[in-house]
Order: structure tokens, then C-alpha cells, then sequence
């Protein structure tokens, strides 16, 4: 486990459709350890780690995505409060009071909220009701954002204790900096194509025509998943535990496969795959159960003809807010699986069962 990037990458803006500031730290990570960089015309940064037994392998596509949730200013009132939209999926209820960054000029604001002696009897909250705060007046706030700017959590990356580490995005920088690591550090039998995807928090966008370009045999997603480890806050406050008792992704579990979610059922195969490379080098792992959310396998399964897919993802809490949770030994685990399915990887092995 290195991880020298993932500070970078935590801290880097990229909201979904302006990547730009990832891909630079991505870039320069990357120099060196692969050949054959391309930007796509979306955005997405393609390259090959050439396998030193590549004629007789599958090719292997890696996918990370680079963007973010985040917002968009939609217009400001005759205050100079700003208007925003939701950049992939926010939850209202976390935003009144959090602090943001707007605009290329990361210009700090707060997103509004009303003292407690004034709310005390206040409904549910709604992104249409908020506004972000910048301290400018009608006339100045013109000339400091526009519409279409893109707006951050605004939140520093720091190691919790010895084994957490808290930043913003680590849905999926954690993912990126996995595959930072994996390009930086060994030799493997396989080809690897190397998409750092754009605009996956919106649909996938980007690993669908990343897919297109690099036509693999078979690929795997590194991601960032919920962990299910913690009570949930809107149970009945009388009902005895809130808690699940029995959650299929807890931090510090190991990295998770997933059988199915709503964008894609995991190729068999894959599944096998990823289960005996784990086992035959006693790395933990758990499977997800929760059958929510979707990774950019959900479009490169249905890349070309067809290509067997599989997922690992590294499970963390708060995602979609500006500090996720994620425990050191997952992402060492992560990095460790990724690279003995890449030695197990075979013709043989990706054969639908
Ligand atoms: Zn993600």
C-alpha cells in the first residue's frame, strides 16, 4: 500500500463534467508507468500497462472514476444568494450549514441555514429552498460566479487515529488512487487498460464510451460503497436498536464483491475469479448484499459484445457528503485483490461459466 496520492486526490475538484484538476494530479501520478495516454473528447483518461505475457492474456480494462457530487449555480436572487442545483446524488437533509467552494476561484460560501430559535418547528428540507452564501451583495455577485459553475464540499483530508482516514471523494479517488498504485507498483501477466472515467455520478457517462475505445476482454471497477455499519438516524427513536445487526459491509471488513446492483448482475465468472484469488492469498472480503446504487460496470458490461465484469469496492461511510470514512487495511486489501486477480487472470477464467 502506498496511498501517496490519495491525499492529492481527496482534496483535487472535479465535480461530474469538470474532471480537470483530478486528471492533472492523475496524470502526473501516472507518467512513467504507462504508455499510450490519451485524453477522450470527454474527458476520460485512457492508458496501457503493457503485461509481460500480453499475446497470451485477456486484456484487461481498470476503471476508476475521477468526478464527484457536487452542485451547479443555477442563478442568484436579488440578494446575491446563490441558486444551486444537485450534481449526482445529494441528500438535501446533510446541507443547511455546510461549508463549499465555488467556482474556478473555489470562493468560500455557506449554505444557508436559520438559527435554531427561528427553525425549531421547521419542515423537511429541499435543495429548491437553499441558497449558498458567498458574502456578496446583488451588485458584486455578477462579477464573481456565473451560471454553470461548479460548487464542492468544501472539506480537508486527514488520518483519523491509525487506521481511518477521513476526505471528501474518496467516492472514488479512493478507487483512482488504487489504480494509481497499481500501475506504479509491479509487473503483471495481463495487458491493463487504464480508464480514469469522467461523469460517472450522472450515469455512467464517461465508462461508456471509455469502453468503446479500449474494446477489453474483460474488466474490473475499483469503487468506494456504502458501509452498512452504523445506526440508522431516522428509525423510530422508541424502537429497541436501530441498528443492523447484520450489515454485509462494514469498515475494516475487507473489500466488497457484489453479486448484483442496479446497473449490472456480476458476471459469474468474475465473481469465481475475484472469490479464489482472494482466498488463495488470504486476503478478507465480504459480499455486498444491499442490491443499491451502480458502478461504471452497470455500462461496461454492455460495452462492444459484451465483456465479463466484475467490482471490487472498498466500503465507506457518509459517502455523498464532504467527509467519507475509509479504513486503511480495506484499501491495502483492495489494492492486494485487484492484483492477484489481474495474476488470475486467463482465458479460461473469464470463460462464462
Ligand atoms: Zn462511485
Amino acid at each position: 500500500m502506498t496511498m501517496e496520492y490519495l491525499q492529492e486526490l481527496s482534496e483535487a475538484i472535479g465535480v461530474s463534467g469538470n474532471e480537470e484538476a483530478v486528471r492533472r494530479v492523475i496524470l502526473k501520478a501516472i507518467e512513467g508507468h504507462v504508455e499510450d495516454v490519451k485524453i477522450d473528447p470527454m474527458g476520460t483518461i485512457t492508458a496501457l500497462k503493457r503485461g509481460t505475457d500480453g499475446a497470451n492474456r485477456p486484456r484487461v480494462m481498470l476503471a476508476a472514476h475521477m468526478d464527484e457530487v457536487g452542485f451547479m449555480v443555477t442563478g442568484w436572487d436579488g440578494d446575491g444568494l446563490l441558486k444551486f442545483t444537485a450534481v449526482g446524488g445529494i441528500d438535501d437533509r446533510i446541507l443547511p450549514g455546510l461549508r463549499v467552494k465555488v467556482g474556478e476561484k473555489q470562493l468560500p460560501g455557506v449554505i444557508l441555514w436559520t438559527p435554531i430559535h427561528k427553525n425549531r418547528e421547521q419542515a423537511v428540507v429541499k435543495m429548491t429552498n437553499l441558497r449558498i452564501d458567498i458574502g456578496a451583495g446583488k451588485d458584486e455577485v455578477s462579477g464573481k460566479v456565473k451560471r454553470g459553475d461548479r460548487i464542492a464540499f468544501d472539506s480537508t483530508y486527514m488520518p483519523i487515529g491509525d487506521s481511518i482516514i477521513r476526505g471528501k471523494s474518496l467516492d472514488d479517488r479512493a478507487g483512482c488512487s488504487v489504480l494509481v498504485d497499481i500501475l506504479r507498483g509491479g509487473e503483471y501477466p495481463c495487458d491493463i487498460l487504464a480508464a480514469f472515467t469522467v461523469q460517472e455520478e450522472i450515469g455512467l457517462r464517461g465508462a461508456q464510451v471509455a469502453v468503446k475505445a479500449l474494446n477489453p476482454d474483460a474488466a474490473l471497477v475499483l469503487e468506494c460503497t456504502t458501509a452498512h455499519d452504523l445506526p440508522n438516524p431516522l428509525a423510530d427513536p422508541d424502537s429497541h436498536d436501530p441498528r443492523d445487526l447484520n450489515p454485509t459491509t462494514r469498515l475494516g471488513m475487507g473489500p466488497a464483491l457484489t453479486f448484483m446492483d442496479r446497473s449490472m448482475v456480476t458476471a459469474p465468472q468474475m465473481v469465481a475469479l475475484l472469490k479464489s484469488a482472494a482466498e488463495a492469498n488470504g486476503i478478507p472480503y465480504g459480499f455486498k448484499t444491499q442490491l443499491g446504487g451502480g458502478t461504471d460496470g452497470g455500462a461496461i458490461h454492455k460495452g462492444n459484445a459484451g465483456v465479463p465484469t466484475g467490482a471490487i469496492s472498498i466500503p465507506a461511510r457518509y459517502i455523498h457528503s464532504p467527509h467519507a470514512y475509509l479504513h486503511r487495511d480495506d484499501y491495502a486489501n483492495a489494492v492486494r485483490l485487484a492484483q492477484a486477480a489481474l495474476h488470475a487472470m486467463t482465458w479460461e477464467a473469464i470463460k462464462p461459466l
